[in-house]
């Protein structure tokens, strides 16, 4: 982790995690603000926007816009949802968010609450981090010990009272509204949309779901404005991110930057390149974000717009870095297994194409490929992707699509010659 940025700006480890650290940071006062000068719910959705504030857990979506489309007339109740499930392989910032700074996602998420009128919310963790959970339980504790939460906030007439859900560990479990169903009760399973929970959500309510960083974004937001927090970063790509950096660095881990830093930057922060090594391929945005080569990436700026352009997604901010020691078969027989053990099994293309796409890759690896294999995977993720439920279609077959289309001569190479062009014994553990 490193103490940088907004969200882990005075941030020391374990020991500052608390209300009373938080207060000290100057946690709360965006909260206190809101309520004491009555803000209204449209200002507060206008400062987003003009924030440029995009979803932190993948899609990129504007927060501001998303927040608009809560009904905030409806007659009834409706939900707030943090998903802060996350699995996908490379990503672990949400849980060091929650770890070191569990207030700032509490008291974003309250004033998300203010803003489109929820009476309650539930943070949905991912179920393999139990520690994590039992931290934002004690953070939810204090807060409403000391009224920042539950009924009649700081004294005024808005009341929010908001739960931790500790998840399964299922992967599938964070798309939203498998998410929805699992707070429910009932199997994590995608649901078809439409309908979007924005008018059918948690319950058959209105409901808006935002990823834990982006919540954990919002108190910022409101004491700096938006346009404070949009000129940290870079138009359309507003204020900072965490990226988590594994992989073939010498110091993987969380760094938070501002928005369109440069790629090279991020990797100096990490300690560069392991064993001075060549950098060889960079995953950008998690593992089901296309790869791409190195090369490449070290002309890219970290943002959404920068890293599209390149051909990929910054997704949740999951940065895998690899060097010239890895087997890209390798690498990508471990994703696609992966994504086949996940599929819920709901959508035959999904649920029979990633097990095709895994076993294809497996038997390349193995020195059983055939001519036409990679004509296969081609042909394959292409009846996978745009038909099914969710994108974990998408997710299972884009990164098949990149690993080919990029470093296809080395698929090519073990079907010929039934080896790794990458001797084994060069080969890093985990590459
Ligand atoms: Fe389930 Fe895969 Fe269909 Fe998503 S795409 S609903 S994970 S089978």
């Amino acid at each position: 982790m490193s103490a940088s940025g907004l969200i882990l700006a005075g941030v020391d480890g374990d020991r500052t995690w608390g209300l009373q650290d938080y207060v000290a940071r100057g946690g709360y006062s965006a909260l206190r603000k809101v309520i004491s000068e009555k803000i209204p719910p449209e200002t507060i959705i206008a400062e987003l926007k003009a924030s440029s504030l995009r979803g932190r857990g993948g899609a990129g979506f504007p927060t501001g816009l998303k927040w608009s489309f809560m009904p905030r007339s409806f007659p009834g109740a409706k939900y707030l949802a943090c998903n802060s499930d996350e699995g996908e392989p490379g990503t672990f910032k949400d849980r060091d968010i929650l770890r070191y700074n569990p207030h700032t996602v509490i008291e974003g998420m309250t004033i998300a609450a203010y803003a489109m009128g929820c009476e309650r919310g539930y943070n949905y963790i991912h179920g393999e981090i139990f520690e994590v959970y039992e931290r934002f339980e004690a953070a939810l504790a204090e807060a409403r010990e000391a009224g920042l939460l539950g009924q009649n906030i700081l004294g005024s007439d808005f009341s929010f009272e908001l739960f931790a859900h500790h998840g399964y560990g299922a992967y599938i479990c964070g798309e939203e509204t498998a998410l929805l169903e699992s707070i429910e009760g009932k199997k994590g399973q995608p649901r078809f949309k439409p309908p979007f929970p924005a008018s059918y959500g948690l319950y058959g309510k209105p409901t808006t779901i935002n990823n834990t960083e982006t919540f954990a974004s919002v108190p910022f937001i409101i004491n700096m404005g938006g346009e404070g927090f949009l000129n940290l970063g870079k138009p359309n790509n507003g204020g900072t991110k965490l990226f988590s950096v594994s992989g073939h660095v010498n110091r993987p881990g969380n760094y938070e930057v501002a928005m369109g830093t440069p790629f090279s930057e991020l990797l100096e922060m990490a300690g560069g390149m392991r064993g001075g090594r060549k950098l060889k391929a960079v995953i950008p945005g998690g593992s089901s974000a296309p790869v791409l080569p190195g090369s490449v990436m070290m002309d890219c700026t970290m943002d959404y717009d920068s890293i599209s352009k390149a051909g990929s997604m910054l997704g949740s901010g999951a940065v895998i870095v690899m060097d010239e020691t890895t087997c890209m078969v390798k690498a990508l027989e471990r994703l696609s297994y992966f994504y086949f053990e996940e599929s819920c099994g709901q959508c035959t293309p999904c649920r029979e194409g990633t097990g095709w796409l895994y076993r294809v890759v497996h038997r390349i690896e193995n020195g059983l490929g055939r001519k036409d294999d990679l004509d296969l995977l081609n042909s394959v993720t292409g009846n996978i992707m745009g038909r099914t439920i969710c994108a974990l279609g998408d997710a299972a077959s884009m990164p098949v699509q990149s690993f080919v289309k990029h470093f296809g001569s080395e698929f090519e190479y073990h079907i010929e010659n039934k080896k790794c062009l990458v001797p084994p014994e060069v080969q890093y553990e985990g590459s």
